[in-house]
């Protein structure tokens, strides 16, 4: 199964933010956001900047777009 991943640590969690509410995601295979925890609010609300987002494990950051593909069977 494909899924995109952190292009430094391979982590498949993504932060919208570092410093303001706690939003986990996920990037689909039609790199979209799929949202797995949310702080606050609900997802009709939430509104991203995929050109600055956030490795969940590691110290990257970046764009939407630079996230790498991976496959795990
Ligand atoms: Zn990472």
């Amino acid at each position: 199964m494909a899924q995109y991943t952190c292009p430094s640590c391979g982590s498949k969690y993504f932060l919208a933010s570092k410093t303001g509410p706690k939003i986990i995601f996920q990037v689909t295979l039609e790199r979209t956001v799929e949202f797995i925890q949310l702080a606050t609010g609900t997802i009709s609300d939430l509104v991203i900047d995929t050109h600055k987002i956030y490795c969940g494990a590691c110290s990257w950051h970046g764009s939407l777009n630079e996230v790498v593909e991976s496959h795990t069977d």
